[in-house]
């Protein structure tokens, strides 16, 4: 690694809003902030919004709101504002169109005015010879005159980063050293839509050139995209950042995380009560280690010896048995009296407000209630049976769905629940409805596997108001877990 220069370090993340708040996005922003602190710098949080469909103010809330739990504090940001605001990228389109403008005036970047049955043939075309798929640079050779009328004419364009086919584009990753990229790899990036929207690479270099960024510590996945980064660095005259791109976090068969394998919101391991301290250490233990090998540490701890040229580069699984092993851990610690203040703020008054009005009329005791809420509070495991998830009940008689079909279903009910947002009884009924109507599946057959899977009992308050309750990041996490119950266990007889 080489030595940070002068200038005061400033590192960021730059989280999408377009899900839940992610597992990765509170890995990479503990090492940003770790480097930040260990240089007496700035840890910044930037909300990359220009994918409009996609992004939600919502995801953008639950995103600070998870990270704020993880007890990794920013010093700049949308919510606190800043020297370098706004932090928000949909409200800095018109610093990107400039930037743009500029890249075009000096010849680094032109328009593209192909259209889509164009770009749709070149591809086809592209895939039937076996070449690689990219934009064939028709446009660059437009004369000035040609772009004049075209523009006049009123015809849409897209504005594409001009690379040189010939030569290589070297990346010095500070973890890796020297990456090569043959130029002729890499696409004519588009840098601005049609519909003036920048794309993630040019919003992501112009921000991070005037936010002062001076180490972009990301996730190795944006490796491929960095030749495109130096090359605008370039472009625009301007000085690089140093890029310290970090392993991906792995499922235990060492495929990238993802929310198939493993649950992957925050919110949900919030959610069923994992410690914020337990959920850094963790997040620290992937790739990294202190130099005596202690494996239970704290933020302090990580700090006095933190170096990240000490991570290790392959791969890190994240193991649900360690975290919950390293949470117990840290259980421990608490004490008594630490841990009743703990379990009074988990349970807190606002949380069982949110259950009261389901249970009100179903309680003759109030010794009842904590059996009765459990699996509404908390957020851990249940216990599958076949009896639950594939007995379906009605006035007719008691019918055995197949397990295929019912792990069909769960599976693609999480799946359309994973888009819904806000996360209410409404919504969520109106997905689900949605779902039955583009499947043909009848209601009541999806509805009861789905009561099964996320209560793991027969009979329920109203199902849409119980999954408000429990909270999107457990209900689907626990549609997966009965679909790969069901998967893991067959039936072997009726
Ligand atoms: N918006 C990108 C993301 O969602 C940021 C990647 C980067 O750090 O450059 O992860």
């Amino acid at each position: 690694m080489s030595a940070p220069g002068a200038a005061r370090i400033r590192t960021r993340i730059a989280p999408s809003p377009t899900g839940d708040p992610h597992v990765g996005t509170a890995y990479v922003a503990l090492f940003n902030c770790l480097y930040a602190k260990k240089h007496g710098g700035d840890f910044i949080l930037r909300i990359e919004d220009t994918d409009q469909v996609r992004s939600t103010r919502e995801s953008e809330a639950a995103i600070l709101r998870s990270l704020t739990w993880m007890g990794l504090p920013w010093d700049e940001g949308p919510d606190i504002g800043g020297p370098c605001g706004p932090y928000r990228q949909s409200e800095r389109t018109e610093i990107y169109r400039e930037h743009a403008e500029r890249l075009l005036a000096n010849g680094t970047a032109y328009r593209c005015f192909c259209t889509g049955e164009r770009l749709d043939a070149l591809r086809a075309q592209q895939l039937a010879e076996k070449t690689s798929v990219q934009y064939d640079g028709a446009c660059r050779a437009l004369s000035t005159e040609a772009v004049r009328e075209r523009l006049s004419s009123g015809h849409t364009f897209v504005v594409r980063l001009d690379f040189p086919r010939d030569g290589v584009t070297v990346v010095n990753d500070q973890l890796r050293g020297n990456i090569s990229f043959e130029n002729k790899q890499i696409d004519h990036q588009v840098l601005m839509k049609s519909d003036g929207f920048p794309t993630y690479h040019l919003a992501n270099v112009v921000d991070d050139h005037l936010m002062a960024i001076t180490d972009v510590i990301r996730a190795e996945e944006w490796i491929s995209s960095t030749p495109k980064h130096v090359r605008l660095y370039e472009a625009f005259g301007w000085e690089a950042p140093r890029f310290h791109h970090l392993p991906l976090l792995r499922n235990a068969d060492r495929s990238k995380i993802s929310k198939r394998k493993n649950p992957v919101s925050l919110d949900y391991y919030e959610r069923i009560g994992v410690l914020p301290e337990a959920m850094r250490n963790f997040l620290g233990l992937m790739g990294y280690s202190l130099p005596d090998g202690r494996e239970v540490f704290g933020l302090p701890d990580l700090l006095e010896s933190f170096d990240l040229t000490r991570l290790n580069l392959a791969g890190p699984v994240f193991d649900r048995a360690k975290l919950e092993w390293l949470n117990g851990e840290y259980i421990r610690k608490l004490g008594p009296e630490g841990l009743a203040d703990r379990v009074r703020a988990y349970f807190s008054p606002e949380r069982l407000l949110e259950v009261a009005p389901v249970l009100v009329e179903r309680l003759a005791r109030l010794d009842e209630f904590a059996p009765m809420a459990s699996y509404l509070l908390g957020g851990g495991h249940l216990a599958y049976t076949h009896e639950l998830l594939l007995c379906q009940k009605s006035r007719k008689g008691v019918e055995w769905a197949e397990a295929t079909e019912i792990t069909e279903i769960l599976q693609r009910v999480a799946e359309t629940l994973d888009t819904v947002r806000p996360w209410t009884a409404a919504t969520i009924e109106a997905a689900v409805g949605q779902l039955c109507t583009e499947t043909g599946w009848k209601k009541g057959r999806v509805l009861s596997p789905v009561r099964a899977a996320v209560s793991a009992r027969e009979a329920t308050p109203p199902l849409f108001e119980i999954m408000a309750i429990i909270g999107g990041s457990v209900c689907r996490a626990r549609l997966r877990e009965a679909a790969e119950w069901l998967q893991a266990h067959p039936r072997t007889s009726s």
